[in-house]
């Protein structure tokens, strides 16, 4: 793989032999904060960030899907630039909160959304709440009368549409339990507008992620747009609407839709349309900005196979196991023009069969004690992460220039325990 083609390039290369996130070794990071830990591209963010914006000429909002990288850090880089967020918990309300992202820049999406979540939403006074029931509907609704509030409410369309992507991210098909279906999306809006406390602003859609053509979110978006304008006919004042996220990154040999393309398309079908346009991405603006590095800690030549066994594991970085998904796995130290290439098993220490980073990966040579990184792990990495096997938290990282910040610093075993109590008969 030659430098250009790292995903995160251009900032994540080889500079000077030496893998660099920005103008930071990796391996300088590993000395200050020890293996294995994510790090962040603030430059790559940025990029990401203005890319899409500008190919919407300023126009659009892009709500940052929290959930797919939630440190706060992250967040308060994204909002300074002018993003907003789009939640699925009061947890992420307090970050985005925390991160300084005002409420007017908020939407807060998900299909079980809490009493006490519908509540911290309300009082907070966001941009938008995405309902997608007719129950969560009537309790909004009450709830809102009660504080004597105004929700702004868009309803979560399902347009039946699959989104050709992994059936565990895929969420716009019939039969998902994600937004209202088309049958009964007329009616919600029309029960919206009568219902007290609640104004119906819009429309919204997210069909899955890591989409990678553009047919079907142009098939969903067409639908959508369709029950737009037939409220709007219907004397529904609805001003806005919400595309979602979904778009796909490359991870290996992807070739997603450049974001002028996305643009052009949602354009052509929102056009004469009187609504303004937000967005939910998540993935495609942090996918490419985060690795996650790593120390080789044995070779072990098995009867059959070879294994690569290093210090991250399932529970650093879950997408492997959970979906099949592929992480490009490349050493700190950018391996000689001629070296040759052997297939390894890339594994943690996790006593799960499925602890597998990479099967019969064709990898440069590597040693123990080598610091290896995986590739786009910004997006469902860290924040999936999980004490599993009592492995401490994994920390994170954030890089801009010259210079890197811990941002979640690696708890001690002190803190693991510490959040244990014993019952008083023990
Ligand atoms: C997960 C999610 C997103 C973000 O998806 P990406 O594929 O990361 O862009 C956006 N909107 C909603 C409602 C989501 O659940």
């Amino acid at each position: 793989m030659s430098e250009s083609e790292l995903p995160g390039a251009p900032d994540l290369a080889y500079r000077d032999g030496a893998l660099s996130l920005e103008q930071v070794p990796v391996a300088r990071i590993a000395e200050q904060v020890g293996t294995p830990f994510y790090a962040y591209s603030s430059a790559h963010l940025e990029r990401r960030y203005r890319e899409f914006t500008v190919a919407f000429g300023g126009k659009a909002m892009l709500c940052f899907a929290v959930k797919a990288l939630s440190n706060v850090a992250v967040l308060r880089h994204l909002g300074r630039l002018g993003a907003g967020a789009d939640l699925v918990s009061e947890g992420e309300l307090r970050r985005a909160l925390a991160a300084g992202i005002p409420p007017s820049r908020i939407i807060f999406s998900g299909i079980g959304k809490t009493e006490t979540e519908l509540r911290a939403a309300l009082a907070a006074d966001l941009h938008q709440i995405n309902v997608e029931s007719a129950p969560e509907l009537s309790l909004l609704s009450d709830l809102a009368q009660r504080m004597g509030k105004t929700a702004r409410v868009a309803i979560r369309i399902n347009p039946d549409v699959a989104a050709d992507t992994h059936a565990k991210i895929s969420t716009g098909k019939a039969g998902s339990k994600f937004g209202i279906d088309l049958v009964h999306a007329a009616d919600s809006f029309r029960r919206a507008k009568q219902l007290p406390g609640i104004e119906p602003v819009g429309a919204a859609v997210h069909i899955g992620s890591q989409i990678t053509s553009l047919a079907p979110l142009e098939a969903a978006f067409g639908r959508v747009v369709d029950v737009y304008k037939a409220m709007r006919g219907e004397g529904i004042k609805l001003t806005r609407l919400d595309l979602g996220g979904g778009l796909g990154i490359r991870y290996r040999h992807e070739t997603p839709p450049s974001i002028n393309a996305y643009a052009a398309m949602v354009t052509r079908l929102t056009r004469g349309l009187d609504a303004s346009l937000s967005f939910e991405q998540g993935r495609w603006i942090c996918g490419n900005a985060g690795i996650l590095v790593s120390r080789v800690l044995y070779i072990k030549d098995g009867a059959t196979r070879r294994f690569v066994i290093v210090d991250a594991a399932m529970n650093d970085l879950v997408r492997p196991a959970m979906y099949e998904a592929w992480h490009e796995i490349v050493p700190a130290i950018a391996p000689a023009a001629k070296a040759k290439r052997a297939p390894a098993d890339v594994v943690g220490p996790v006593c799960e069969t499925g602890d597998i980073f990479a099967t019969e990966r064709e990898l440069p040579p590597v040693a123990a004690g080598d610091l290896v990184a995986l590739l786009s792990a910004g997006a469902y990495g860290a924040i999936m992460s999980s004490e599993y096997n009592s492995r401490l938290l994994v920390p994170e990282v954030i890089v801009r220039g010259t210079e890197f910040a811990t941002v979640r610093p690696r708890p001690t075993y002190e803190d693991m325990l510490a959040r244990e109590k014993l019952p008083p008969w023990l």
